[in-house]
C-alpha cells in the first residue's frame, strides 16, 4: 500500500508576497500578503497532504515570491521533465532552480523546441488513468507549444481556450479526477472548449461548478485517493463530490489567493498514473497547426496590425509576430510576417480567411485556388470563400485572374470561356449545380486594401463650439468632389430615406437633381410617398413642412398621395398628367434620372413602382450603382447598408445620419473612401445645395 502513496513537490513560502501584478487577483494587493499567515496556511496544506502523500520540497529562493506555486515549474511525464517557459519576466528566474532540482533528482530534462510560453502543470493536466492531456491556452500558455508537447508525449491533446483572465491557468478552473471525471467552471472557457469538455466527458462524470465556488478556487484542488483538498467547496459541490465518493478537506489559503493561487497551484505531481497508462496507447497527437501570413501597409497608424492580431485571438488561435519592419515616416508602409497558430485545421482556415479579407497574404501563395463544385442550386460548398469590397485575384491554372463584378459577401465562381478562365462574383442564390466555387484560403489575394480613414468621420452635432465651421468644411470638401465628378460626367448615386423629407431636405435634394448632381436615386416606398405627399399637400406624415405643425386630418395625406399615384398608374404618369408638380420624384422623372424603390414590410400602398420582390429590387440597385463614383447615403439605415454591401472599393461613400452608430457601421467597411457625417440630414442638404449653387 505504501507504494501507492503519490509523490508531490512543494516549495515553502519563505519569500512569498505580492510584489507585482501579473494577474487580476494581484491588482490592489501589492505588499498586502502577510507572510506569517501564508506560512501557517501553507503548513496546514502540507500537513493535510502529508497524511496521504509523500512530500518532496524545493528550496525557496529570495526574490522569487511566486516560487511556492510549483505547479507552474513544468510538466512531468515518466522520468522526463519539460521545464516551463514563463510568460512574464517576473517569474522567469524560477526556471533555473526548478531545472536544477529535477536534474539533481535524476530526471531527464527536455526543453521545448518551439517558441511561445508554457506554464507547466498550471496549464497542462493529465486525465488520471487515461492517455489524455487537457491543455489550457490563451492567457499564459501559447497554443503552439502543444504541438511540440504532443509529439513528445504521445497522448491525446485536448485543447481548451481560456477566456477569463481571472482563470489564467487551466488548474484554476478545471480539475480532472480518476474514473474519467472532471469538475470545471464553464465560463472560464470559450464556447468550443466548453463543447469539447462536454463531448469528451459524459454528463454524469462532470460537475460544472458555479462562479461562487470557482471564484474561491474550488477547482484548484488536489485529489489524493478519495480525498479532495481545496481552499473551498460550497455545500452543493461537497454533496456532489460526496456522491462520487470524495471526502472534501478544505485548507484556507486566502493569503495565496491574493496572488491568484490556491491548493493545486502550490503542488506539483511528481508521478502521473496517466503516463503509465499512456504507454502503447494510440498516438493521436494534437491538431495544432500553423501558417505564416505577410501583411503590408499602414499597419500602425491605422490600427490594422491590432485588427490582424485580434482577429487571430478571437478566432481561437494564437500568433507570433516573426518579423516587423515599421514604416518610419508617414508615407512609408510597415511590413509584418505573422505566424498564426490554431487548434485545428478548420479553425486555421477560418482565421486565415478573415486575415485575407484584411489584406494579409499567405506567402506560399503560388498555389492554385481550391475549387469545389456546387451540388445544389443556391447552396455553396461549406468551405466557400466570401468576398470583400476589394479587387480580388484568384490563381487558376497557374495564372492570377482578377474577379469580375467585385462586391462584398459573394462567392467566386470560376468559368471556362473561349478566352480562358474568368472569375465571377456570384450571389449565393445565383449559384448553380456544377459551378466551381473558390474555397479555402489558397490562391486568393486581395489588392489595394486600404484602411478606414477614421479622421473623416465627423460628429457635427456632438462637437461644440466649432461645429458650424466643421460642417462647412466637410460640406465644402464633398461639394468640391461632386463638382469634379459632374464636370467629367461621372456618376453620383443618392440613397435616401423619408427623413430627408421630414427634415425639410426635400427641396434641396430636388434641386441637386435638377442641377445634374444625381445620376440615380435609390430608396424605398417611404421617400417617394412623403415627397409626393409634401408636393400634393405641403405635409410630410401629416406635419405641415412650412410651420412644423400637425394638420387636421393630415394623417391621411400619405395614403391619399399613394392613392392618387395609383390612380394615375405610376409616378411618371402622375408627373405627365400634372398631378405631381414638384419635389424629388418630379425632378427625377423630368430629368430622366433612374430611380429604384425597394419594398419593405412597413410599406403602405405601395406605390406602383415599389418592388415588393426584394430580389428584383436588389438586382435593380446593383445595376444602378454600377460605375458610380460617389454614393451619398442620406438617413436610411436599411437602404444604405443594403447599398454598401453591393458596392466595390473605389467608390466614394458619404454617409449622413444623425446616429453615430449607423454612421460608424456604414463607414466602417475598411475603406478610405468612406466619409461619415453625423448630422441632421435637412441641414446637411441645405448647406450642400448652397455650396454647389455658389
Ligand atoms: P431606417 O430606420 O432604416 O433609417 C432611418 C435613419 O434615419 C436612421 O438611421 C436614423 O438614425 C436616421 N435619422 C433619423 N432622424 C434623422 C435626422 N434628422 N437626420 C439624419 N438622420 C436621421 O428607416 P427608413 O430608411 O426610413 O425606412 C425603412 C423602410 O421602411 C424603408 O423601406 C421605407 O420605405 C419603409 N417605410 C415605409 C413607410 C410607408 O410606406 N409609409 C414609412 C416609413 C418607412
Amino acid at each position: 500500500m505504501e507504494n501507492s502513496r503519490p509523490k508531490l513537490l512543494m516549495c515553502a513560502p519563505t519569500f512569498f508576497g505580492v510584489n507585482y501584478v501579473i494577474n487580476p487577483w494581484m491588482e490592489g494587493n501589492i505588499g498586502r500578503a502577510a507572510r506569517d499567515r501564508a506560512r501557517t496556511q501553507w503548513e496546514g496544506l502540507r500537513d493535510t497532504l502529508a497524511k496521504l502523500a509523500d512530500i518532496e520540497s524545493i528550496e525557496p529562493v529570495e526574490g522569487l515570491p511566486d516560487m511556492p506555486f510549483v505547479a507552474n515549474a513544468g510538466l512531468l511525464y515518466g522520468d522526463t521533465f519539460i521545464p516551463s517557459r514563463f510568460r512574464f519576466p517576473q517569474r522567469q528566474g524560477e526556471s533555473e532552480h526548478f531545472v536544477e532540482w529535477f536534474r539533481e533528482h535524476g530526471y531527464r530534462i527536455e526543453a521545448l523546441q518551439d517558441s511561445g510560453s508554457f506554464e507547466g502543470e498550471g496549464d497542462a493536466l493529465f486525465q488520471p488513468g487515461e492517455a489524455l492531456l487537457w491543455c489550457g491556452y490563451g492567457v499564459r500558455t501559447s497554443l503552439q507549444v502543444y504541438k511540440d508537447i504532443a509529439e513528445r508525449i504521445g497522448v491525446e491533446i485536448a485543447l481548451l481556450r481560456l477566456v477569463d483572465e481571472r482563470f489564467y491557468h487551466l488548474d484554476t478552473c478545471f480539475c480532472p479526477l480518476p474514473d474519467g471525471r472532471v469538475m470545471f467552471y464553464p465560463h472560464a472557457f470559450d464556447q468550443d472548449s466548453r463543447a469539447l469538455i462536454r463531448e469528451r466527458v459524459a454528463k454524469e462524470n462532470r460537475i460544472e461548478v458555479p462562479a461562487s465556488d470557482a471564484l474561491r478556487f474550488a477547482c484548484n484542488a488536489v485529489a489524493v485517493g478519495d480525498t479532495l483538498i481545496s481552499n473551498y467547496a460550497g455545500s452543493e459541490l461537497r454533496e456532489r463530490l460526496g456522491d462520487w465518493g470524495y471526502a472534501v478537506e478544505t485548507c484556507p489559503l486566502d493569503e495565496f489567493i491574493l496572488a491568484g493561487g490556491a491548493a493545486k497551484c502550490l503542488v506539483l505531481h511528481l508521478e502521473h498514473e496517466v503516463a503509465e497508462a499512456a504507454e502503447g496507447a494510440v498516438e493521436r497527437g494534437s491538431h495544432v497547426c500553423d501558417r505564416r501570413v505577410d501583411i503590408q501597409g499602414q499597419l500602425l497608424d491605422t490600427g490594422l496590425m491590432n485588427e490582424v492580431l485580434d482577429c487571430v485571438t478571437e478566432g481561437g488561435g494564437s500568433f507570433e509576430v516573426e518579423e516587423f519592419h515599421a514604416g518610419l515616416r508617414h508615407d512609408q508602409e510597415s511590413q509584418a510576417t505573422v505566424r498564426v497558430v490554431a487548434p485545428s485545421p478548420a479553425k486555421l482556415n477560418t482565421i486565415l480567411g478573415r486575415l485575407l479579407q484584411l489584406g494579409a497574404r499567405v506567402p506560399e501563395e503560388e498555389v492554385d485556388a481550391q475549387l469545389e463544385t456546387v451540388t445544389k442550386d443556391g447552396v455553396a460548398p461549406r468551405d466557400f470563400y466570401s468576398t470583400t469590397i476589394y479587387p480580388t485575384d484568384v490563381r487558376v491554372g497557374g495564372q492570377w485572374i482578377r474577379a469580375r463584378g467585385q462586391r462584398m459577401d459573394v462567392m467566386l465562381v470560376v468559368r471556362d470561356t473561349e478566352d480562358g478562365h474568368k472569375i465571377d462574383c456570384t450571389l449565393l442564390r445565383d449559384l448553380r449545380e456544377g459551378d466551381r466555387v473558390v474555397c479555402g484560403v489558397d490562391g486568393i489575394r486581395i489588392q489595394d486594401r486600404l484602411p478606414a480613414d477614421t479622421e473623416s468621420s465627423f460628429e457635427f452635432m456632438a462637437s461644440s463650439v466649432s461645429s458650424e465651421r466643421r460642417v462647412e468644411l466637410i460640406v465644402e470638401n464633398i461639394a468640391w468632389d461632386m463638382r469634379r465628378i459632374r464636370e467629367r460626367e461621372g456618376k453620383i448615386v443618392v440613397v435616401a430615406g423619408p427623413v430627408v423629407i421630414h427634415t425639410g431636405g426635400g427641396p434641396y435634394l430636388a434641386k441637386l437633381i435638377a442641377m445634374g448632381y444625381v445620376q440615380a436615386l435609390l430608396g424605398g416606398n417611404a421617400i417617394a410617398v412623403h415627397d409626393i405627399e409634401s408636393d400634393l399637400y405641403g405635409t410630410s406624415l401629416g406635419v405641415d413642412l412650412a410651420r412644423g405643425a400637425n394638420i387636421h386630418g393630415g394623417h391621411r395625406h400619405h395614403l391619399q398621395a399613394i392613392n392618387r399615384v395609383r390612380e394615375c398608374g405610376g409616378i411618371a404618369q402622375a408627373v405627365e398628367q400634372g398631378v405631381i408638380r414638384g419635389g424629388v420624384m418630379y425632378e427625377c422623372v423630368r430629368h430622366g434620372v433612374p430611380f429604384s424603390l425597394a419594398g419593405s414590410i412597413r410599406d403602405d400602398g405601395p406605390l406602383p413602382e415599389t418592388h415588393m420582390d426584394l430580389l428584383a429590387a436588389q438586382d435593380e440597385y446593383a445595376n444602378l450603382i454600377q460605375g458610380a463614383d460617389m454614393i451619398l447615403m442620406l438617413s436610411s439605415m436599411l437602404h444604405s447598408i443594403g447599398t454598401g454591401n453591393m458596392t466595390p472599393a473605389g467608390v466614394r461613400l458619404i454617409c449622413v445620419d444623425i446616429s453615430p452608430a449607423v454612421v460608424t457601421k456604414l463607414s466602417d467597411r475598411g475603406s478610405v473612401e468612406s466619409t461619415g457625417v453625423v448630422t441632421d440630414v435637412g441641414l446637411f442638404l441645405n448647406l450642400l445645395t448652397a455650396k454647389l449653387s455658389e
